[in-house]
């Protein structure tokens, strides 16, 4: 059976990989008789308005090739629109990738997409803008928000590092007040992350047990706010061990507040997003996703 596909693909992602990837797959899908529209993306926003239209004719999958910050825009195009995503990872981090086993060869999209395998996980909402992956408040926010005004061409792991370190030198933790689902948990957090997925940057899991289908958000906040504490936070998170710390809590739930007396920067999805209060909220299994089958 032909398959009716769209796909949306930023062509400098994977410095310039997603260009070449989206070329070999849209010939192995039509040698193969699928109907496949492809279009590149050229600027911010495209994604999202890409996937809004490709959304408008019945489709079996809608292929999105791009980092985390394309898949988010696509999200956010398709607005709950009924249509199975197929991420084809290709930027700095890919966490849904390594936790959904996700192919980033044409062969292996081929096989999902013809195999029908499906995943119906969760969303979240923060501020009316959708998120798949998280939101972070404090440390994480402020670095990325920091990173990105000064952001020139693609984004390597090492330059994250590079400006995370050179930004703990002068950083100021804030004091962040967490409600979660009503119930007001602490007034003197100083870093928070919301999570739907366990993973974080590539290598880090600091919501170890954070599931993408749960319908809740795993809120796990830090009140260290020293250089050497967000050292050991990540630490701790590279070995998969922020249980263990005495100033880290953990909290599931499916409506978070994060409110703050000064201004603090947040990142969604690893991107920045602007500052806080942060109004989250859930949307149960409402991004279908094509995985292998
Ligand atoms: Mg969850």
């Amino acid at each position: 059976m032909p398959l009716r596909l769209s796909a949306v693909y930023n062509p400098i992602s994977g410095r310039g990989a997603g260009a070449r990837l989206a070329e070999e797959l849209a010939a192995r899908l039509r040698s193969r008789g699928h109907v496949c529209d492809f279009r590149a993306t050229r600027r911010a926003g495209d994604a999202g308005a890409l996937a809004a239209a490709a959304a408008r004719d019945p489709l079996d999958a809608l292929v999105v090739i791009g980092g985390d910050g394309t898949l988010n825009e696509v999200v956010n195009g398709l607005a709950g629109a009924p249509v199975a995503v197929c991420p084809v990872p290709m930027g700095t981090a890919n966490v849904l990738a390594s936790e959904l086993h996700l192919p980033r060869d044409p062969a292996g999209v081929v096989a999902s997409l013809e195999g029908g395998g499906r995943y119906a996980m969760d969303l979240g909402v923060c501020n009316g803008r959708r998120f798949f992956l998280m939101i972070g408040a404090g440390f994480d926010g402020e670095v990325v928000t920091a990173f990105h005004r000064g952001r020139k061409g693609a984004i390597r792991k090492s330059d994250y590092f590079l400006a995370a370190t050179r930004f703990l030198a002068r950083y100021r933790a804030p004091r962040i007040r967490i409600t979660v689902d009503g119930r007001a948990v602490t007034e003197r957090a100083t870093w928070v992350l919301v999570s739907n997925v366990a993973g974080y940057a590539a290598f880090f899991s600091f919501a170890r047990d954070a599931r993408a289908d749960d319908g809740a958000l795993d809120v796990v906040w830090f009140t260290g706010g020293a250089p050497r504490d967000i050292y050991r936070y990540f630490w701790a998170g590279l070995r998969r061990q922020v249980d263990r710390l005495v100033d880290a809590r953990w909290v599931r739930g499916a409506a978070v507040r994060l409110d703050s007396p000064g201004p603090v920067a947040k990142q969604m999805d690893g991107d920045p997003n602007g500052a806080l209060p942060a109004e989250i909220s859930m949307l149960p299994k409402a991004l279908t996703l094509v995985v292998p089958g």
